[in-house]
């Protein structure tokens, strides 16, 4: 009996671990009873009555029709009424965009063969030479410490953006745009926030949503034709207005209207919409030609048809139209990118205003979702990335040109244990902007993945700039030209808050439309229910029961055994790492559809437990996009360093989000027995190790080729420029006098030369022969050179009351 027992249990798991639900139930049933007979412990009536009830539930959950009847129906009606209630911009807004790589992390199974053999789109020649030609020029003329005293950028580099076509990036060729992948966009951002956060705010807008991108997905013909060559050349120069006072978060919830009227205009009666807003936050605003505008049609006279509110429309107004106040400037943390509020009074516009002509016609919130679920990945990651490599390649330079004690301040282990976030979290975050725009290249539109890479990175890079500033401490406190480090502090709350706030994001949206889109059959249930299909709610009830049975084998399994039992793609030597996250994505699916059977519909307020979840899905995500990127490349030692270093930090992040959501589940035997599943023997994940973190620092400090891996997307600034410029040029010389101070330190040791501070040691190293002529040049030199970069910007009283 027992080993019938045993037996059937082993079966039961086995077929339960690779996925075979109703054959692995039938399967060890029939085990359980053959062992049971066969020792003789029952008696023949209750073997058969047991017998007849295994087959019983065999019948009813084996054949469909039956199933369905006796439970699915029942199953059906109780579900009905704890899922929650989705309104029409909640489901356009959950419908929008694809899944990809989520889904496969939702799964509990990650396939990693679709991941590694993805081939993210490569720069073509052209986008190359654009990057190589423009940019780098442009990058040269960005000066932005003048831009901030400015207040704006030159009229040259205005001029320079238009004629180069900068604002006409994802505008396709034929319409005289340049037609750019996504990775290509999305690189030629991060070099420009390198040396200006402003520029590149000013290059993102016209790329990102609004008037250009609206239309090319969903203008009429004319209307292309029309405005696209015009936004191409920056003959238009366009905003989008969608957040007013009343509409941040929660956009849907926008007053300015639309009202359908008819005007006489020209002598001519002309059918229009009566415009009034209030919008503010708005990028490009004080300086555009070209407003596109978020707002609700209303048909009170019926002009059009039965129906009053006609939903949220989106339409181009020209600045010139009478009503239209625009041009004053809102001041996001002195980041002097134009910004400010627009007001429209009774502003009369034609109906041919509206985006998509008619058809456009409250499909204005359907429109703005769709292009946020792509455009999420693109800006504001590049943003960050561009944010991340800058910190790198600065701290890195600094923590070895600084000297206090005589050392410099990158051998502190205090300095090392920041140095090696900042490298490991630009690692990963470079890795993820490619992942997330190779998938838009790909042609999906990942919702999931954009929403995770914008929260994530712009989250990353305030994490990074944090850091970066306790390094250089007192120097990238003193604003000047000197400091570029404190602008992109300036630029940080800008990025964690346009494109939906992070903590919305993070809480509400990822989660949100995750367990829905990327779950392989809650949104089939949702939609089932909705259509009162029992067929379709049969089959995606089935499968999620098989699902949940199959990923709480797993995540036992797993947990037992210390991951060894997961797929591992062949010859990795990360492939401890792809077991981990296969383990923990069996967890994270489990937990999932258990908070979501536990709190039904309740579970959309609870935000700090699917805040948790969208934690552990980011994470995951991470971790893949590190991985992909170490496959990816050249496998050398800091690369190796970088992908440990990242994975293992997701990993324990991971972690702690899922002991998080355990320790606050409502119901709190279904989080004990749960823990007891999924965290068996304790939580075993730890942060990298100081060994770790100290390898990680030692190569961005020591390995040129390593830093500058690293940074690539960025732009350096020629040796003779205050900033970055100048402290690679010190950097230079001082890797270059290393030598030289090691032999005077070993003279020292020796009892050669007395001990004394390292500026007095160059001058006795000199006159007791322990160095050269040529030697001692090149100590003074990196001590000039290093001073030079050690220094701050002061400023006369008058100089200094002008300052912005
Ligand atoms: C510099 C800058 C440029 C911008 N450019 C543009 C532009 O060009 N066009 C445009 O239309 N808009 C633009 N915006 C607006 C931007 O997208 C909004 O600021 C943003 O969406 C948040 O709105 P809010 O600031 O009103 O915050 P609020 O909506 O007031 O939110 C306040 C806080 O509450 C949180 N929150 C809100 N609802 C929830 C919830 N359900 N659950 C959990 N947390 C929640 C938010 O995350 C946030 O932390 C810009 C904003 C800035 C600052």
């Amino acid at each position: 009996m027992l080993i019938a027992f045993v037996l059937a249990l082993i079966v039961l798991s086995a077929l339960l671990f690779v996925g075979q639900g109703f054959f692995a139930w039938t399967a060890a049933a029939a085990i359980w009873l053959i062992g049971w007979r066969l020792t003789g412990i029952a008696s023949p009536l209750l073997f058969e009555s047991v017998t007849v009830v295994l087959i019983a539930l065999a019948a009813i959950f084996g054949l469909p029709p039956l199933r369905r009847v006796i439970v699915s129906r029942l199953a059906m009606k109780a579900m009905s009424k704890v899922l929650p209630r989705l309104g029409e911009t909640e489901r356009i807004a959950l419908e929008a965009g694809t899944v990809w790589w989520d889904a496969e992390l939702f799964s509990g199974r990650p396939d990693w063969h679709k991941l590694l053999d993805f081939q993210p789109q490569k720069l073509t020649p052209e986008e190359q030479a654009f990057m190589d030609g423009p940019v780098e020029e442009l990058c040269r003329r960005l000066d932005d410490w003048q831009i901030n005293q400015l207040r704006d950028l030159p009229t040259s580099v205005w001029a320079f953006l238009k004629t180069n076509g900068f604002f006409g990036m994802i505008i396709p060729k034929e319409y005289g745009g340049h037609g750019f992948s996504a990775i290509a966009h999305s690189r030629v951002v991060t070099k420009i926030s390198s040396r200006s956060v402003a520029a590149a705010v000013t290059v993102m807008v016209p790329n990102s949503l609004g008037p250009g991108e609206l239309l090319l997905h969903y203008g009429t013909e004319e209307q292309k034709k029309f405005y696209l060559p015009r936004l191409a050349k920056g003959d238009e120069i366009p905003c989008f207005g969608l957040t007013g006072p009343e509409a941040g978060s929660d956009a849907a919830a926008t007053q300015s209207t639309g009202i359908v009227e008819k005007r006489i205009v020209d002598g001519k009666e002309v059918l229009g919409l009566r415009l009034n807003w209030k919008k503010r936050y708005i990028t490009l605003a004080p300086v555009s030609t070209l407003v596109g505008l978020a707002f609700r049609i209303k048909d009170p006279d019926h002009l059009l048809g039965d129906k009053e509110d006609l939903g949220i429309s989106c339409a181009l107004i020209s600045r010139d139209l009478e009503g239209v106040e625009i041009g004053m400037r809102h001041d996001p943390m002195g980041v002097p990118f134009m910004n400010g509020p627009i007001v429209g009074k009774d502003v009369f516009a034609p109906m041919d205003c509206i985006i998509g002509g008619t058809a456009g016609i409250g499909q204005g919130w359907r429109m703005l979702m769709e292009c946020l679920a792509a455009g999420r990945s693109i800006s504001l990651p590049a943003l960050s990335v561009g944010a991340a490599q800058m910190m790198t390649r600065i701290c890195g330079a600094y923590a070895t040109v600084r000297e206090q004690f005589d050392t410099p301040i990158g051998r502190f282990e205090g300095i090392e244990e920041p140095l090696a976030r900042i490298a490991g979290m630009t690692y990963m975050m470079t890795a993820m902007r490619t992942l997330t725009c190779g998938a838009l290249d790909a042609g999906e539109k990942p919702a999931v993945m954009s929403a995770i890479a914008k929260a994530y990175l712009t989250d990353g890079m305030r994490e990074v700039v944090i850091d970066a500033m306790d390094i250089r401490a007192g120097a990238a406190i003193q604003k000047g030209p000197r400091n570029s480090l404190a602008r992109a502090w300036d630029a940080v709350p800008i990025g964690i808050t346009v494109e939906g706030a992070n903590i919305l994001t993070r809480s509400m949206i990822i989660y949100g439309q995750g367990a829905i889109r990327c779950h392989p059959f809650v949104q089939h249930e949702i939609a089932s229910i909705a259509e009162k299909n029992l067929t379709r709610f049969d089959r995606a009830l089935f499968g999620h029961i098989n699902l949940l049975a199959r990923n709480l084998t797993r995540a036992k399994l797993l947990a037992w055994t210390g991951s060894r039992l997961a797929d591992k793609p062949r010859a990795e030597d990360t492939a401890r790492y792809y077991q981990h996250l296969g383990r923990f994505s069996a967890a994270f699916e489990l937990l999932s559809d258990v908070a979501m059977g536990t709190l039904g519909g309740s579970l959309k307020f609870r935000e700090k437990i699917s805040g948790r979840l969208a934690d552990a899905l980011a994470y995951m995500c991470l971790a893949s996009a590190a991985l992909k990127r170490y496959h990816d490349e050249g496998k050398t030692t800091a690369n190796y360093n970088l992908v440990r270093w990242s994975v293992e930090t997701c990993l324990y992040r991971i972690q702690e989000a899922l002991l998080g959501i355990l320790e606050n589940l409502p119901m709190r035997p279904a989080a004990f027995w749960l823990s007891w599943v999924i965290f068996p023997l304790g939580a075993r994940f730890r942060p990298p190790s100081d060994k770790l973190g100290a390898r990680v620092a030692r190569d961005i400090l020591e390995d040129r080729e390593a830093r500058i891996n690293l940074t690539e997307d960025i732009f350096v600034p020629p040796a003779g420029e205050v900033g970055l410029g100048a402290l690679e040029a010190a950097l230079d010389k001082a890797v270059r006098a290393i030598p030289v101070e090691t032999k005077l330190r070993d003279a020292v040791r020796a009892g050669k030369l007395e001990r004394a501070p390292g500026y007095m040691l160059d001058d006795m190293g000199l006159k007791a022969g322990v160095i050269t002529a040529e030697e001692y040049k090149l100590l003074q030199e990196a001590d000039a050179a290093r001073n030079e970069v050690i220094a701050v910007d002061a400023f006369t009283p008058e100089t200094f009351k002008t300052l912005h």
